[in-house]
């Protein structure tokens, strides 16, 4: 049997139809800039993250960007986040020529750990990034309280996690603004390129929607430097499309996950925590095993997808090597980099599939 990570075409094959029509429409139209279908999404991504406003931009990483930019953070300024991320998060830091200043995570849910942060705080400190990684958000209260003390900007990286909530809140409506991404592997994602930012405030909204184009006020009038953020309107069209199933998908990952866990208990693999406070909409499903590599291995060779979120944590990236930090800084992030590795979750799996996977995974630890 084969099982990929993620299978697509298995989501497109019920949804074809409708995606076809609504590219169509775009095409008919000629708005190939913009547009209602944009303007629509915008609407609806902010009312399902409990936001006032939403900015469509071209990726999860210009979301980032654009928020960071849209802050006023720049050169001398430092930003305080996780190592245990996808590269975008920190990436997008060093690209406003601000500092990245990692903390170590927690090691039960991989996000960051808010008992450590305020430690790292110093007169540059200008925001705090948490990643809600994998689908659950992090421990929002603490690091809320933080920002608050030491009067600091919260961007939550919640490309993972759209539609997930920590104590009843939604992903994106607790910092200063929240960025989601569309990227395919996503729940919600685009037929190619997209992301977007949602927050509740006025001013901050103002900024992201200037600085999404070229930062101009009124048009070829420049205050600030801006960039190219827009959000394509045929990625708002498949967007569109897709949303009303969004829910459904995040519970059938869910269901999975439980399924997992249930034939996992007992066993040696660490199945994913989740935060009570919390509800996960599962992006990734990582279990922790000891051997990672073996039981990798032996999995791609019975065809079953998996993949490794991440293998090398940000502080020991070659190109943050000038931020002077070494192995050992982050144990956790380093110990989590070495055991995780991700298995098939995506909502259309079968039980057939699901138990293939799971005997593959307890084989290989025999
Ligand atoms: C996917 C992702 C991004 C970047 O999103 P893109 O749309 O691929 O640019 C940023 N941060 C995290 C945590 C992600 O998983």
């Amino acid at each position: 049997m084969q099982v990929p990570l993620l299978d697509l075409k298995a989501q497109y094959t019920r949804i074809k139809k409708d995606v076809l029509a609504a590219i169509g429409e775009v095409l008919d139209s000629q708005m190939c800039i913009g547009g209602p279908m944009v303007k629509e999404l915008e609407e609806k991504v902010a009312a399902i993250s409990n936001c006032k406003h939403a900015v469509g931009v071209s990726s999860g990483t210009d979301a980032i960007l654009n928020s960071l930019m849209s802050l006023g953070i720049g050169s001398g300024d430092e930003v305080i986040t996780t190592p245990f991320t996808f590269f975008a998060t920190t990436g997008c830091i060093a690209r406003v020529c601000a500092k990245p200043v990692f903390v170590d995570i927690d090691p039960k849910t991989y996000n960051i750990n808010p008992e450590l942060i305020e430690q790292a705080i110093t007169e540059k400190t200008k925001a705090i990034m948490p990643v809600h990684l994998y689908g659950q958000m992090a421990d929002m209260d603490p690091i809320m309280e933080i920002a608050a003390k030491h009067n600091l900007y919260v961007i939550e990286d919640a490309a993972q996690s759209i539609s997930s909530t920590y104590k009843g809140k939604k992903a994106g409506s607790v910092g200063s603004c929240g960025c989601f991404s569309f990227f395919p592997s996503k729940n919600l994602g685009g037929i190619g390129d997209g992301g977007m930012i949602v927050t509740n405030d006025d001013k901050i909204y103002h900024m992201l929607f200037i600085m999404r184009n070229h930062g101009s006020e009124p048009k070829y009038y420049h205050k600030f430097v801006g960039g190219n953020f827009r959000l394509d309107p045929i990625q708002a069209a498949a967007l569109l499309v897709k949303l009303p199933y969004l829910e459904d998908w995040s519970q059938g990952r869910r269901d999975n996950a439980e399924y997992y866990n249930k034939k996992f208990s007992g066993t040696s693999v660490g199945i994913p925590y989740i935060d009570p406070n919390c509800v996960t909409i599962y992006n990734q499903y990582v279990i922790r095993v000891p051997k990672r590599d073996e039981v990798f291995k032996k999995l791609k060779e019975q065809d079953i997808g998996c993949e490794i979120y991440y293998p090398v944590p940000m502080h020991l990236q070659e190109c943050f090597s000038y931020l002077g930090y070494k192995e050992g800084d982050f144990p956790e992030a380093e110990r989590a980099a070495n055991e995780v590795m991700a298995l098939p979750i995506y909502p259309e799996l079968t039980d057939k599939m699901k138990d293939y996977v799971i005997e593959a995974v307890l084989e290989s630890l025999k």
